[in-house]
């Protein structure tokens, strides 16, 4: 038996009601914020992720599905979608259109790390990302906006953390005063870190050695190290938040996976999902589009684990599970002819009609209806056929109506209506 590939999975029929759902409730509040779709390719050139996430990440370092094509030109399964939101965004010129882009995206990302619980090789996001804003408020807004999300769908048990990584003229100072402090300490730090001290000392962060996450426990927060202009967006995003009421923590240690955030860094955690208990992390990355060849613009961002969401949602797939409206139990040839004329006719007028082809007993045709979960049933065969009329059975109070076949149609259609 040919199996699946390890860490990829199958979203089956019994789970996609759910996934359906979550993202029509995500594409409305996109709508309400006033964000536009963009669809990108899961293939990219690889140096778009090596010059975008940076080069000491884990995910640039060890996790990309990196490959030579048949040309020999060096591909990527896309690891996340800012790297290429932001290509798209300059390389159709969007800036030149409009000042402010609001954009959103939804889609398989791929990553090679070790596959567990909540960690998967094919993984899905839902991603916002804002050019053209460099206002705290909007680092606010897009906060709000997912906050806004987990609360329509109804998700309690979560936290935001918030921080500010400062920016090209505070973080130097920073990161100098954490590689002072992490050579003064004695703790043992893992042979990445050793690397990421000196090229990239705010990754150890991020690292989730044991060892190395003690070493940081005492480390200088990089919140005494901004400068006043930073500060002062940090605050105004707070205030905002508070303004709006959405509780969070601050926390200093929060840096993200990725090289290229300024400024604000969020996540939403979820203590029920155990270990990996990110299930949204973004921020704002002001360098960004101009160290990819573009303009000097703003942007910020985020990114949903869509499977870790879904995996906190589990509770609400029941009542999500579409059945049909009505089954016709259909005997004898000439009802079952009948039926299939009013199968499609149903079907054009929206109500989910299901038939049994194979003719078998009314037994075993009220049993698949049942099984379907249909909520009424067309009982109907050739001698109803003869007194032009068919009995419709409430299968939850078990009564039977007698229908004119010259009205079935809009019988059943407004039955099925409220
Ligand atoms: P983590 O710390 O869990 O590895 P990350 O910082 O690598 O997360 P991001 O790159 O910020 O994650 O991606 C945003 C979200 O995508 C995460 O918060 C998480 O919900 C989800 N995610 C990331 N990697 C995976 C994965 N391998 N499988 C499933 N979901 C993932
Ligand atoms: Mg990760």
């Amino acid at each position: 038996m040919i199996t699946l590939v390890r860490g990829f999975k199958d979203i089956l029929p019994a789970e996609t009601a759910l996934w359906q759902h979550l993202e029509d409730v995500a594409r409305q509040l996109f709508d309400d914020f006033g964000f536009a779709e963009l669809r990108i390719p899961v293939l990219e050139q690889t140096e778009l992720f090596a010059r975008s996430i940076g080069a000491d990440t884990d995910i640039v370092e060890k996790e990309m599905y990196t490959f030579a094509d048949r040309s020999g030109a060096s591909l990527t399964m896309r690891p996340e979608a800012t790297a290429s939101v932001v290509r798209a965004y300059i390389e159709h010129k969007l800036y030149a259109k409009d000042p402010v882009w609001k954009l959103y995206t939804i889609g398989p990302m791929f990553r090679r790390e070790r596959p567990q619980k909540g960690r998967y090789r094919q993984f899905y996001q839902i991603n916002a990302e804002v050019f053209g804003l460099e206002d705290p408020r909007a680092d606010a807004e897009l906060i709000l906006l997912l906050m806004t999300l987990m609360g329509r769908l109804e998700l309690s048990g979560i936290m935001l953390h918030i921080n500010s990584l400062g920016c090209a003229a505070c973080r130097p100072h920073f990161k100098e005063a954490l590689r002072s402090f992490l050579t003064e300490s004695t703790a043992e730090l893992c042979s990445d870190c050793l690397r990421r001290r000196e090229k990239n000392p705010l990754r150890i962060f991020d690292c989730k050695v044991p060892a190395c996450k003690e070493a940081m426990l005492d480390a200088p927060s990089i919140l005494d190290h901004l400068c006043d202009q930073c500060r002062s967006h940090f605050e105004t995003v707070q205030a905002s938040l508070e303004r709006f009421q959405i509780p969070y923590q601050t926390n200093h240690r929060l840096v993200r996976g990725l090289d290229y955030y300024t400024r604000t860094a969020f996540e939403v955690l979820a203590e029920a999902l155990g270990a990996q208990d990110a299930v949204a992390g973004g921020g704002r990355y002001d360098s960004l589009v101009k160290a990819l060849g573009g303009p000097d613009q703003p942007g910020i961002g985020f990114a949903i684990g869509v499977d870790r969401l879904i995996e906190l949602l589990a509770h609400q797939r029941q009542g999500l599970e579409k059945r049909p409206h009505l089954f016709i139990a259909a005997l004898g040839t000439g009802a079952q002819d009948r039926a299939f004329g009013w199968l499609q006719e149903l079907r054009m007028q929206n109500v989910r009609t299901e038939m049994d082809f194979a003719d078998r007993s009314l037994k075993a045709q009220m049993r698949r209806a049942n099984k379907l979960g249909a909520p009424y049933v067309l009982i109907v065969g050739d001698r109803e056929l003869e007194e032009g009329s068919a009995e419709l059975r409430n299968m939850s109070t078990k009564e039977q109506e007698k229908v004119r076949l010259q009205d079935l149609v809009e019988v059943v259609v407004n039955k099925t209506r409220n």
